[in-house]
């Protein structure tokens, strides 16, 4: 099963993704977690990636689209993945049913979006700011981010709306209440794909 989880900055999509992997059994593709992977080790990728993610700003599309291309080449990905984070804008997702296509893979099941109040969002970034210490927590960036998911991302979400494989999920309340609503939707997409 390929699942799509897509929603803000300080959603809970990072929780619910740990807990919808160990539903799923399929391999987790995080585009954010593969690009502070390539700064740390300081790869070419990784200095380039690097200034987007510090001002918020979203790495370009060919750079992202390469970077998932290669993952899903591998055979773990055969059966399914998780994607978080990818895809974040228009071209992203038609480049990856494209590339599925080329594949001969199964196309996206379903695409979930957490919904989270704007209030609850910054409560919970400022708190992730506080515990973690990311460097793309800092109040302008995290402005940025809102405003690129608002003016970037949302578009995605039509894009899986028109194909009927949107799924909004009330993300407000605690990590079980979230994933509760979230285990209900997969396990109905997943019984209606047979998977
Ligand atoms: P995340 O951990 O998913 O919030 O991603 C952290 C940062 O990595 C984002 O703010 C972007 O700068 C960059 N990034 C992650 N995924 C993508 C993507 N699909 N397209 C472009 N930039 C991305």
């Amino acid at each position: 099963m390929i699942v799509v989880l897509l929603s803000p900055p300080g959603s809970g999509k990072g929780t619910q993704c740990r807990r919808l992997l160990g539903l799923l059994g399929v391999p987790h593709l995080s585009t954010g977690a593969m690009l502070r992977e390539s700064v740390r080790t300081g790869s070419e990728m990784g200095k380039m990636a690097g200034s987007f993610i510090q001002q918020g700003k979203l790495v370009p599309d060919d750079v992202i689209v390469t970077l998932v291309k290669q993952r899903l080449q591998e055979r773990d990905c055969e059966a399914g993945c998780l994607l978080d984070g990818f895809p974040r804008t228009v071209p992203q997702a038609v480049a990856l049913d494209r590339e599925l296509k080329a594949l001969g893979r199964r196309q996206v099941d379903v695409a979930l979006e957490l919904r989270v109040t704007l209030e609850e969002l910054i409560r919970r970034l400022v708190e992730r700011a506080r515990q973690e210490g990311r460097q793309d927590d800092s109040a302008d960036t995290v402005v940025r981010r809102m405003e690129v998911y608002d003016l970037q991302t949302k578009p995605v979400l039509e894009y899986y709306r028109e194909q009927g494989k949107l799924v909004s999920i009330d993300g407000m309340g605690s990590a079980d209440e979230v994933f509760a609503r979230i285990e209900t939707q997969v396990r109905k997409y997943g019984s209606a794909t047979g998977n």
